[in-house]
């Protein structure tokens, strides 16, 4: 299973960014809202600044307290940021989140983001693969 494939399985939804001059705080009100667990920074949408993740705000929630929700998101965000293509195999995307433990990934093509995954998007679609193998090796057993 390759990435273009998940990306596939979870539709066509468009990658929510958060511009570098934003507050955390309004960083917080998207992943709420959006009930997702990290946000790509990017400046028009399409080149990726960094990320920030439920991670960097509640590490910096325990370490300075709530005045961090007045910072830039782009002082908080991680910027060496680990992407893929959308030719990269799945099960090779997972390894390197399980490594680098994180659990999101900008899929990226020619300088430019054209989706984003997580996690629990790749063990999803894993698992629906998995599901269609068991049947189609069932099927071929039973003579079906
Ligand atoms: P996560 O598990 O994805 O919520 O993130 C855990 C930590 O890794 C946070 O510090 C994130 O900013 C960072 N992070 C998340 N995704 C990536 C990525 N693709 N490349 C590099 N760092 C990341």
């Amino acid at each position: 299973m390759t990435v273009q494939q998940v990306l596939k399985s979870k539709g066509n939804a468009p990658v929510v960014t958060i511009k570098p001059a934003a507050t955390v705080a309004e960083a917080v009100g998207i992943l709420s809202s959006k009930r997702i667990g990290a946000l790509v920074v990017s400046e028009d949408g399409k080149r990726v600044a960094g990320i920030i993740s439920e991670r960097d705000i509640v590490r910096e929630l325990g370490r300075r307290g709530p005045v961090c929700l007045n910072d830039t998101v782009d002082q908080l965000m991680t910027s060496r940021v680990v992407g893929c293509t959308r030719s990269d195999r799945a099960d090779a995307v997972m390894q390197m989140m399980t490594d680098g433990r994180f659990r999101h990934m900008p899929v990226i093509e020619g300088g430019v983001m054209i989706g984003f995954i997580s996690i629990g998007d790749v063990v999803k679609a894993r698992l629906a693969e998995l599901s269609m193998e068991k049947e189609a090796l069932t099927g071929m057993i039973m003579g079906m």
